[in-house]
């Protein structure tokens, strides 16, 4: 008996008809990005491809990432150890969250406020994704970048070795501001931890292929670390700094009345490409760029 011929548009719709039974959200995109890695070769190639075999040896490798996919529900990015951000080819590994496309609004909103000389730091780098992204677009601002995982900086540092190798990005472990003890800065920005540990039941299984102190912020609505950065944040921040802080639109209330406490302006929003309200940038109350704007109509 002949065993079956399988093309590459086979392949194709079996695993994307096998990925929806499983109910991944994004089935053929999945399969067109996993065939792609175990043959070597970019997507479009695929589709130049359709009819041509695919030898057993390449099919046993598909086959395991397949599994992966399907069965246990691992991030893509995990199995090709890349993920896309900011047009930049990230090195991804289950020690850092894979960096999520609402993520780049933070990227947006950062890049008017930094020029020359500008201390920028963020904290909790994870895979690096926002500090090297604006370091990519404003090589002369200056650039401190941390996280508590050592595992993560290694990540990161490779990445910038990569992506960034002419700009200085000054890496350091440590907790929130601990390891920045009297350095002040003109631009706090961080996508912290900020989901409720309520919620972990109700999340999508590939969350719990990432570290979970990439995920979950404590307290009961996620938003301690977030509250613990607000708190913080005035001991490190130049006259006129601000925070750019990424977090769940539901959290948004919290953290502006947090911002009012520790001084600040209860900060602006900021929306990712999808229309969710994604940032808070929080500026000192009496934000001189803010003063120059129409005061509003006064109602007689
Ligand atoms: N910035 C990356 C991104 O946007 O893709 C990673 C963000 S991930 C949601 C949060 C990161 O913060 C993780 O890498 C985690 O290790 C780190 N982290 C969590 N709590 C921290 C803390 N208290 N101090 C420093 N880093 C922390
Ligand atoms: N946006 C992530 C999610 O998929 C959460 C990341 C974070 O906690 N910063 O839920």
């Amino acid at each position: 008996m002949t065993s079956k011929t399988w093309t590459v548009l086979d392949l194709l719709q079996w695993t994307t008809a096998h990925f929806k039974e499983r109910g991944v959200a994004s089935a053929r995109l999945d399969a067109e990005c996993l065939l792609a890695y175990a043959l070597g070769c970019d997507r479009l190639k695929l589709y130049v491809d359709y009819e041509k075999p695919v030898e057993e040896a390449e099919r046993a490798r598909f086959r395991e990432l397949v599994k992966a996919r399907g069965r246990e529900r691992m991030p893509v990015a995990y199995l090709t150890g890349r993920r896309e951000f900011w047009s930049l080819p990230l090195a991804v590994s289950p020690a850092v969250l894979v960096p999520r496309p609402e993520t780049e609004c933070l990227v947006e909103a950062a890049l008017p406020l930094l020029g020359a000389g500008t201390r920028v730091l963020e904290i909790g780098t994870g895979s690096g994704a926002i500090v090297i992204a604006l370091a990519t677009e404003r090589p002369d601002a200056l650039f401190w970048a941390t996280d508590r995982s050592s595992d993560a900086l290694s990540v990161a540092q490779k990445n910038a070795q990569a992506l960034v190798p002419d700009v200085e990005i000054r890496w350091l472990e440590g907790d929130l501001f601990a390891p920045l003890a009297g350095e002040r800065f003109d631009l706090v920005v961080s996508n912290p931890p900020y989901v409720a540990e309520t919620e972990r039941g109700s999340l999508p299984p590939e969350l719990a292929h990432e570290p979970s102190g990439a995920l979950f912020g404590g307290g009961e609505d996620g938003a301690d670390c977030l509250r613990r950065l607000v708190a913080e944040a005035p001991a490190h921040l130049r006259p006129g700094g601000r925070l750019l802080l990424e977090l769940d639109p539901r959290q948004l209330p919290a953290i502006s009345d947090a911002a009012i406490a520790a001084g600040f302006d209860p900060g602006a929003t900021i929306r990712d490409a999808a229309g969710t309200e994604r940032a808070l940038l929080i500026g000192p109350p009496d934000d001189p760029e803010r003063a120059t704007q129409p005061a509003p109509l006064e109602s007689s």
